[in-house]
């Protein structure tokens, strides 16, 4: 079958991936005009770690990835105020856990079948057309793709979803903190393999020293301090960083002098995405355009790498029935997903506290990690997967 994925990201060349194995032709369409590595850094581990070993490719994530040593908490002048050694993540996960710049996770799924599936860089999707028998996908581009089946695989502001289904606002929970990330070089101080971070009430900021003398900053902050319009333009989005971080502390002005210099950064609300089905005729989602469970779950690549490999199998299980195959991919996952998104809610109140004191207890929380079966206790539910791959035969 000749199945169009539109977007290029974690989910959709893990898709393509398992449909070549199937005897399936995959075509990918990507609104970046050239694939970009680097990013915000993402945990790694659990079913998607497994899948990148079934891949093939799971050295090349850990050559790639980096092993956090300790997350540490800083007051407003720089000490140490709270944090735990990050082993626990290792120990819980039997060493199976990596940090990695999201760009190059979706760049090292992407090489595995680079030279076997038409990409479309800089393209999108404009219209689609059930003709009963099949799809129409216009290109934004000028002409069309005749396939039997169409995946979003396009994120958090899915184009295949808002086309299928409608309006994003129908199907968007924000969950009331908005981020930014941004990576820059030459950043003066460096901490090799600890996540330093600060909180103040309603915000907190981070940086994580990279390879290549850069440095990876992240900045949370809270709606319900500063407000939940989400701008639009680079310009503004500084401008609001600016207002909400200026006088917060640490590095808070050194880290909005680099944000000055950067050229670009990912700024967005956050938010999880909660749709009726993820399948409608044709029409598959995948990843965040189907479930987004946001940054605060810290496994959204895994689970959309768990969502593109179950859709892969089901359909060569179901013979070509893709309205069957997209039903059964659902069936199989969303009691697992729906628990995911529901814990990453839970955890969203303790990562940003919104008071003086809820960042005292922070603090104090996280250095009662220092004894291993808290950290464990805190720590391994987050971690599980309640969830066993199917074997299908790839
Ligand atoms: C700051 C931050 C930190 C995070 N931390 C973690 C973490 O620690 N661990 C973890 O596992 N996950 C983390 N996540 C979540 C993770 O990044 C996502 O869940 C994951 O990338 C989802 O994969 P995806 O393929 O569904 O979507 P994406 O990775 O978003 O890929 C979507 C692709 O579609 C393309 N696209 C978008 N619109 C269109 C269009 N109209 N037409 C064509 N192409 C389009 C995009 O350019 C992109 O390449 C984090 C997210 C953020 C924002």
């Amino acid at each position: 079958m000749k199945i169009a994925i539109c977007g290029a990201g974690i989910a959709g060349p893990t898709l393509a991936h398992f449909l070549l194995r199937e005897g399936h032709e995959p075509m990918l369409i990507e609104s970046a005009p050239a694939f970009r590595t680097g990013g915000y850094v993402v945990d790694f581990w659990g079913l998607g770690f497994t899948i990148a070993e079934r891949m093939g490719v799971i050295d090349a994530v850990l050559d790639r990835g980096y092993q956090a040593e300790e997350v540490r908490l800083v007051t407003r002048d720089g000490h140490a105020a709270g944090g735990f050694k990050a082993d626990v993540f290792r120990r819980m996960t039997h060493d199976r856990f990596t940090s990695i710049p999201r760009g190059d996770l979706a760049e090292i799924l992407f090489e595995t079948v680079k030279d076997r599936v038409e990409t479309r860089f800089g393209d999108s999707v404009a219209a689609l057309h059930d003709t009963g028998d099949g799809m129409e996908v216009r290109l934004e581009s000028g002409g069309s793709w005749d396939v039997d089946m169409v995946v979003g695989a396009d994120g958090l502001h899915s184009r295949i979803r808002q086309l299928a289904w409608g309006a994003q606002s129908e199907f968007e929970r924000p969950l009331g903190y908005h981020v930014a990330a941004f990576e820059a070089a030459g950043y003066p101080k460096r901490d090799d393999n600890v996540y330093v971070t600060h909180s103040e009430p309603g915000l907190s900021l981070a940086r994580f020293s990279l390879r290549g003398d850069r440095t990876l900053f992240m900045m949370l902050f809270s709606d319900e301090h500063f407000g939940a319009e989400t701008p639009e333009t680079l310009a503004d989005q500084r401008a609001l960083l600016r207002s909400v971080f200026d006088g917060a502390g640490w590095e808070a002005q050194e880290i909005l002098g680099v944000l000055d210099t950067v050229e670009a950064f990912y700024f967005d609300r956050i938010s999880q995405i909660e749709m009726p089905e993820w399948s409608r005729g044709r029409v598959v989602l995948l990843g965040d355009a189907a479930a987004c469970a946001s940054l605060m779950a810290g496994e959204g690549t895994g689970l959309a790498m768990t969502e593109a490999y179950v859709l892969a199998g089901e359909l060569g299980r179901s013979g070509g029935d893709v309205v069957a195959a997209g039903r059964a991919y659902e069936a199989r996952l969303r009691h697992f997903i729906d628990a995911k998104q529901k814990a990453a809610r839970a955890f969203a109140g303790s990562m940003i506290p919104e008071t003086a004191f809820g960042v005292w207890v922070q603090r104090i929380a996280t250095r009662a990690m220092v004894l291993p079966p808290i950290a464990d206790f805190f720590i391994g539910d987050s971690l599980r997967d309640d969830f066993v791959l199917p074997d299908y035969e790839f």
